[in-house]
């Protein structure tokens, strides 16, 4: 199949485009590089650089390609960030999302698997998270990506554009070629990745007072290669219907203090850390139940040790070099 990955260049979508490029499709990367790095996108895809705003170039895109199902990634995705410019939010994950359906809708583009967020289910009710529990997002972005998630219902039932919404828990690892690349990095593997390797001072752990077993919040971490799978079998789904899924490993999830713990194990390095006040926003505990995509995707994750996930980020920053060189 002829698939557009928008976003394709970042972090999550240089790793999606090996994943549909290995599964044999054609893959066309639709990226405007503001985040992106060109050098990320796999040498077998084929890179257009462009802005889902720019409409007739997108609608061209499609025409040239003959663009049959669009994996749509291209997104901001900073909670604090979004707090303090909401607008830069909105322009982005809706509008240009807007522009991009409309596109479809008008080159005849009926299938898109889009990257929505567990932020979207905000401070949870119970753990773990199933897909119908209320989603009340407790900022900006992850508002942001529940309304482009109403927008796909909308345009299902109007339009014929079938969807499938992935709402990741915590992406985290790397692939031979591809890994985490944030500047500024505020992801707490690649973070303490950095301290690991001497080039941040000290982790510091937001708060130690949580309501879980260790007093630090636990997430669901899922290695980015089983991640990009999913959106493969999603792909492959949307021949018959449309649909919402969580993309978590489910289980019992990780503390932060575990997290430290693994990486030092790996890393052979003592890590230094700092109790600081909480971040606002973070829940205690994240963890998907990931029932639903199991059973009608299929999906099984291969990677869900927390070793074969921070082991593959610390291979990855050693060959790339980028532990020396991206501090804070
Ligand atoms: N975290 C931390 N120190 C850091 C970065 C993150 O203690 O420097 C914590 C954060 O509060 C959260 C967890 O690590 O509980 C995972 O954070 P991350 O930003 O990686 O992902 P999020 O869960 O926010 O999507």
């Amino acid at each position: 199949m002829n698939i557009l990955v928008t976003g394709g260049a970042g972090y999550i979508g240089s790793v999606v485009v090996e994943e549909t490029i290995n599964a044999g499709h054609r893959t066309i990367v639709y990226d405007n590089l503001v985040k992106g790095h060109r050098e990320m996108v796999d040498p077998s895809a084929i890179f257009v650089e462009g802005d889902l705003l720019d409409r007739p170039f997108l609608e061209k895109t499609f025409v040239e390609h003959d663009i049959e199902a669009v994996i749509h990634m291209a997104a901001y995705s900073l909670v604090g960030e979004s707090v303090a410019d909401p607008s830069k939010y909105y322009m982005n994950n809706v509008v240009a999302g807007i522009s991009l359906l409309d596109a479809m809708r008008d080159s005849g583009v009926s299938k898109i698997v889009f990257s929505s967020t567990a932020a979207v289910y905000g401070e949870p009710e119970k753990q773990p998270i199933e897909e119908l529990d209320r989603t009340a997002p407790t900022n900006p972005y992850g508002d942001t990506k529940l309304a482009f998630e109403h927008a796909l219902k909308g345009y299902e039932r109007a339009y014929g554009i079938r969807f499938v919404s992935l709402r990741y828990f915590n992406a985290a690892g790397a692939s031979e070629r591809c890994g985490e690349l944030h500047d500024p990095e505020t992801h707490l593997i690649p973070i303490v990745l950095q301290a690991a390797a001497g080039s941040r001072e000290a982790v510091e752990i937001y708060g130690d007072d949580y309501p879980t077993h260790d007093g630090t919040c636990v997430r669901d971490y899922i290695h980015v290669i089983d991640l990009a799978r999913a959106h493969v079998k999603a792909i492959s789904m949307l021949d018959e219907k449309s649909g919402i899924f969580n993309l978590g490993c489910g289980g019992e999830g990780y503390s932060v203090k575990e997290v430290i713990e693994a990486a030092e194990k790996i890393t052979g390095k003592k890590i230094p850390t700092r109790i600081s006040d909480r971040r606002p926003g973070d829940p205690a505990v994240l963890i998907a139940s990931s029932e639903r995509i199991r059973s009608e995707l299929g999906w099984i994750p291969e990677y869900q040790d927390l070793s074969l996930i921070i082991e593959s980020a610390w291979k990855w920053m050693q060959r790339k070099g980028t532990a020396a060189n991206t501090g804070n």
